[in-house]
């Protein structure tokens, strides 16, 4: 079993760009900014080997361009879209081999119609989900391109890989997606711990990132549209009465995107 290294390399406000290692050689996830990606490599004595891209909104690809003027032989993977500096077009339900592990594609559409999540399932000791802008700690990603219905879809997606899965999103949201979530569940405990737990990390200026994809489904209102008590708040606040989950859905990320 090769172990990987991960590590997230901040870039402008509140973004991660991830690095996963291992024996020198690194991938590296979504980078926005080339300049901190070099710094980390060149601190860290990593050769770039592959950069995978979620998505084509700036902050996720600018990077890319300088950096493949730094290692022109590199594969960039992404999904079907404009963004002309990828050249290796992923589609829902293939595989790459990077780093000795195989790396699904998940399709998961709705903060944009081109998003597509990364997944190791054989990495010790969770597997990991890389999912750009989609799952969010405590959160999910604006609906720019999608529907409410195809977020929900991408999310079951997500639901349904093993609990232990460790989620790296590409934002330092969490405190105020929990603030949102507290208003949404304010008796939910599990919630309570993990707002004692962020707001500690974040004190400390440690990341709230990776999360586990188990506290996600316990914590995260746009994980919960199933759950009555999700549903008895979302209709309490838009004076509704509907009980389908993509309802309560599209109407919590109504009531998150004017919070
Ligand atoms: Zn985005």
């Amino acid at each position: 079993m090769i172990m990987l290294s991960i590590s997230p390399i901040s870039a402008f406000s509140d973004n991660y760009i991830w690095c996963v290692a291992h024996n020198g050689e690194a991938v590296i996830v979504d980078p926005g900014d080339a300049a901190p990606v070099l710094k980390y490599l060149d601190q860290h004595q990593l050769k770039l080997s592959a950069i995978l891209i979620t998505h084509h909104h700036y902050d996720h690809v600018n990077g890319i361009e300088l950096l493949c003027e730094q290692y022109p032989q590199i594969p960039v993977y992404g999904p079907q879209n404009q963004c002309p500096v990828i050249n290796q077009r992923l589609n829902h339900g293939e595989s790459i081999r990077l780093l000795g592990h195989d790396i699904d594609v998940i399709a998961v559409p709705g903060h944009t119609l081109d998003h597509i999540a990364y997944y190791i399932a054989d990495t010790q000791p969770n597997p990991l989900l890389f999912c750009g802008d989609t799952l969010f700690a405590g959160g999910c990603g604006r609906l720019f391109e999608g529907t409410a219905e195809q977020m929900l879809d991408s999310l079951g997606l997500i639901c349904a890989l093993p609990a232990n899965t460790a989620v790296y999103c590409a934002h330092e949201y969490t405190l105020s997606n929990l603030r949102f979530a507290q208003e949404v569940e304010p008796a939910n405990q599990n919630l309570q711990d993990r707002i004692a737990d962020a707001s500690s990390r974040r004190a400390e200026g440690l990341p709230t990132v990776p999360s586990e994809l188990a506290l996600e489904l316990l914590t995260n209102p746009f994980l919960r549209a199933g759950n009555s008590a999700v549903q008895a708040s979302v209709n309490a606040h838009t004076g509704t009465k509907c009980w389908e989950k993509k309802d309560i859905f599209a109407n919590l990320r109504k009531w998150k995107d004017n919070f």
